[in-house]
């Protein structure tokens, strides 16, 4: 029996296989200086409303790269540009190398998969995954296999014949997966093409896509406003908010390093503490209320008197003895402890009218606190960072340098 590779019998280009085999870290040089995908200063204008403003990225090959923000920041106009449904008001978008912006979505050679799978409900299982080889009129043998490994690749062969209204979700969902890398696009686009499975299914399909992006050394932009998606699957995340760009990182990088309050508001549980810049430096002081002083790490120049918000994980809370060890600390009264499972989540009024939240483990710190109690909190700076209230258009700025240092 003869074995296909599955990067060449889907049509993958040469660097794909190469980067799939070679893993991450060794891209080709060529490679690495064409990004599969670039968009230069994209703009998306409905008479006088910006729905995308003026967004540039590049992707490298075989990055996952996911489109962050809450509903209207423009994920979905974006994507829709770069497979050609949507005309840019201005802007360029090149796909390896090529200028694609004046083409139709057929001649892009970009893979899609739409939210509600866009399946034809008349067609089977393997009629829906052939189609977009029919219509590059490929000879029949060549339709057969590349069809029928798509059908493995998503473990789908043994329903080929089924109609979409004969399978549940999760396989809807591979079908239109099979059918977008039928033809070996160097590029797949995804828009919240797991939005539709419960929670279980949809956890589950995460690892599988990454699985078979992996196996085909793919370029994936993938849109969701579900932030724990886009942490758990991405090399970098896009976080949009009104048709901008906030901040392009790496998942860790967005975390414990937001650009403005914003990213930090919007990726996972924070505390965010107002205060007044005191000293200026990398490493500024600022006040909170009139009782504390602590220093927070900072990637930007700031000056004294100026508003800035100190943003905290609950997870670096210390309390008790615990915080008295800490570099940073101030005094606060628990207002509540809410019992979650394995850990409790205690809320804490601390200078200045603020309430801090911490989360500390049942199986150690948590059974010790109680409501009423005065503590000390503490935390280490190289927990904490500082940001101001950019708005989307101010800080986009600082979002494109973030991008140039990431390159
Ligand atoms: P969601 O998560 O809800 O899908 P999104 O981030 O994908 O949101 P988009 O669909 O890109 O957002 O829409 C961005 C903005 O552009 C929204 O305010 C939307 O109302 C607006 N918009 C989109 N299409 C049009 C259109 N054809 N005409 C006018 N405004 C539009």
């Amino acid at each position: 029996m003869r074995v296909v590779e599955p990067q060449r019998a889907l049509g993958a280009t040469d660097k794909a296989v190469e980067f799939s085999a070679a893993g991450a870290t060794a891209v080709s040089r060529a490679a690495a200086a064409t990004p599969s995908l670039r968009l230069d200063s994209l703009c998306k204008q409905y008479g006088d409303f910006g729905a995308v403003k003026t967004v540039s990225l590049d992707v490298r090959q075989g990055e996952f790269v996911t489109l962050l923000g809450p509903s209207g920041s423009g994920k979905t106009t974006t994507l829709m540009m770069i497979a050609g449904f949507v005309d840019p008001t201005s802007g360029r978008i090149r796909v390896d190398g090529r200028d694609v912006t004046d083409e139709p979505p057929h001649r892009r050679n970009i893979g899609m998969v739409f939210q509600n799978y866009a399946l034809f409900p008349h067609l089977t299982v393997y009629k829906n995954v052939a189609f977009p080889l029919d219509v590059r009129k490929l000879p029949s043998p060549e339709i057969r296999e590349r069809t029928m490994l798509a059908l493995e690749i998503v473990k789908l062969k043994d329903l080929a014949d089924r109609y979409p209204a004969q399978l549940s979700g999760g396989q809807q969902q591979r079908v239109a997966l099979a059918r977008a890398i039928v033809f070996g696009p160097p590029l797949l686009l995804m828009d919240e093409p797991l939005g539709a499975l419960d929670k279980k299914l949809r956890e589950h399909m995460q690892i599988e896509l990454l699985k078979i992006k992996d196996q085909l050394g793919v370029t994936v932009i993938y849109v969701t406003h579900d932030q724990e998606e886009a942490l758990v699957m991405s090399d970098r995340v896009v976080v949009m908010a009104n048709g901008a760009i906030q901040q392009v990182g790496r998942p860790d990088e967005l975390y414990r390093r937001p650009a403005n309050r914003f990213v930090a508001d919007f990726i996972g549980e924070t505390n965010i503490i107002e205060g007044r810049v005191i000293s200026h430096g990398s490493s500024p002081t600022i006040s909170i209320g009139s009782a504390a002083q602590v220093r927070v790490p900072s990637n930007r120049a700031w000056t004294s008197g100026e508003r800035a918000f100190l943003v905290l994980r609950p997870e670096c809370v210390r309390l008790g003895g615990l915080a008295e060890a800490c570099e940073n600390r101030m005094q606060g009264v628990v207002e509540r402890v809410i019992y979650v499972g394995d850990v409790s989540r205690v809320l804490i009024a601390v200078p200045g009218g603020q309430t801090l939240s911490a989360k500390l483990q049942n199986s150690g710190e948590a059974r010790s606190v109680m409501s009423g109690d005065k503590v000390t909190i503490g935390w280490e700076s190289d927990a904490t960072w500082l940001v101001s209230d950019l708005s989307a258009a101010a800080s986009h700025s600082s979002a494109m340098q973030g991008m140039e240092a990431g390159r």
